[in-house]
């Protein structure tokens, strides 16, 4: 939540953001309930300032951990760990060469080689099923897999290139784990 915050004001150059409550419960997939008791409890920690707040939902400012108080940030990493939670990987083109560096210049799907210029980013989980521009939902992948996957999950689409001999049952085993460690941030880009 905290990260989503960030990711609309300060990271996006804004001072302040208006979330509405039922928005945020969408993003978050929190319920109404834990959404207003999260924003409450990080007021309280002074992690987010809630300037107003009214029909439409909340008027948040929200503090780089560097100026919460009480709060020591250990590391240039740990900072750099934050940072990158909120970057949009879609849209922004120049991270194109740290996915591909990530990705090993190949498509996460099919493992055939590609390069920045005959590549596409896909959404892991797809757009219109909910999946959005961080660096866990977006990989290399060619441009068959990026028009074939559709909205199908990822799990369904390597098994669908297992069957149809493209992968090896063991090239299967280890996207899946590879595809894992993506969705859970175990592998990150590096900036
Ligand atoms: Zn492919």
């Amino acid at each position: 939540m905290y990260y989503h915050l960030l990711a609309y004001t300060r990271i996006s150059n804004r001072e302040q953001h208006l979330f509405g409550i039922i928005a945020l419960e969408s993003t978050t997939k929190m319920s109404r309930y834990k959404v207003r008791e999260t924003i409450r409890s990080m007021d309280q920690k002074g992690c987010i300032q809630i300037v107003e707040r009214n029909r439409n939902g909340h008027m948040i400012k929200v503090l780089f951990p560097s100026e919460i108080e009480g709060l020591v940030v250990e590391s240039e990493e740990a900072i750099t760990a934050l940072d990158i939670e909120g970057l949009d990987f879609y849209k922004r083109r120049q991270y194109l060469e740290s996915l591909l560096e990530r990705d090993s210049n190949r498509c996460i799907y099919c493992l055939k080689k590609v390069t920045a210029e005959k590549c596409v980013l896909d959404h892991i989980k797809a757009q219109a099923i909910g999946g959005d521009n961080f660096y866990r939902n977006i990989a290399i992948s060619c441009h068959e897999c990026n028009s074939r996957k559709g909205e199908v999950e990822a799990i369904d689409f390597i098994r669908s290139l297992y069957r149809n001999d493209i992968l090896t049952e063991q090239e299967f085993h280890e996207r899946k784990e590879y595809i894992e460690k993506v969705t859970t941030g175990i592998i990150k880009p590096c900036l």
